[in-house]
């Protein structure tokens, strides 16, 4: 589904992906693990096309989408649900959701990814009126990945959806990607939290200064001596 050869982004000056290589295949649930400051978002927002890719190509489903704006990858499928949710603060959860489906006029349609948004995360269904700021930070999580599933994504990429959460809002996130994931949806998946992304990803990569530096299935990298002590300690 998504192939990414060479790709180098920079900051002005400051190389951030120094020839990243990656794939993810259609129903995967892959990874990319790596400490602060490692490319992880980089890569992510390379492929949404939030920066600038200076060389390598990105292929997703057959098209070369490298340097394509934001709003025409997320026309093609891809979703990205960026690091801190980024949710409108001021706008009501509903209007958050709409925001979603911008490109969808059907209003039958609509609500019924409204509907399916309160089968993955029911607490919403009593929050729509409320200001999306005025929510808990697991709450604005969900809302950030409901309003991403509101476009009907093929390819979500989710950017540290644990970050800053309790324990069991984060349990329960990683449920619903795995769920998300076994309903047909190719999910790409940034974490920190190394030990349960690999727990539920098919495959991992391990970035490292802009490189990738192991590969493997989730479990081979779980086992690995060298995440295990960089990242799972
Ligand atoms: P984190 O988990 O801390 O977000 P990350 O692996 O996602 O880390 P990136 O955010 O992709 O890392 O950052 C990669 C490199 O690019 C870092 O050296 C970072 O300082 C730099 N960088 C990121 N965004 C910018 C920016 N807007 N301007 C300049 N440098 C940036």
């Amino acid at each position: 589904m998504l192939q990414l050869k060479n790709i180098e982004t920079y900051y002005g000056g400051i190389q951030a992906l120094k020839g990243i290589d990656i794939s993810v295949d259609k129903g995967e649930v892959v990874t990319l693990i790596g400490s602060n400051g490692a490319g992880k978002s980089t890569t992510l927002k390379s492929i949404s096309g939030l920066v600038k890719v200076k060389t390598g190509n990105i292929v997703y489903n057959g098209t070369e989408i490298a340097n394509k704006p934001a709003h025409e990858t997320s026309l093609l499928g891809i979703a990205h649900v960026p690091e801190g949710r980024r949710i409108f603060p001021r706008l009501t959860v509903k209007e958050n959701l709409l925001m979603g489906s911008f490109s969808v006029k059907n209003k039958r349609v609509i609500n019924e990814r409204i509907e399916r948004a309160f089968h993955y995360f029911p607490k919403l269904k009593d929050r729509l009126e409320q200001k999306g700021g005025t929510m808990s930070g697991g709450e604005q999580q969900m809302l950030a990945i409901s309003r991403a599933l509101m476009m009907e994504p093929k390819l979500l990429m989710l950017d540290e959806p644990s970050m800053g959460l309790a324990p069991i809002i984060v349990e329960q996130i990683f449920e619903i990607i795995k769920e998300l994931n076994q309903e047909g949806l190719t999910i790409l998946l940034v974490e920190q939290n190394a030990y349960q992304a690999l727990q539920i990803a098919h495959r991992g990569y391990v970035i490292q200064t802009g490189e990738i530096k192991l590969q493997g299935n989730g479990f081979d990298l779980i086992k690995n001596e060298e995440v295990r002590e960089a990242y799972l300690a």
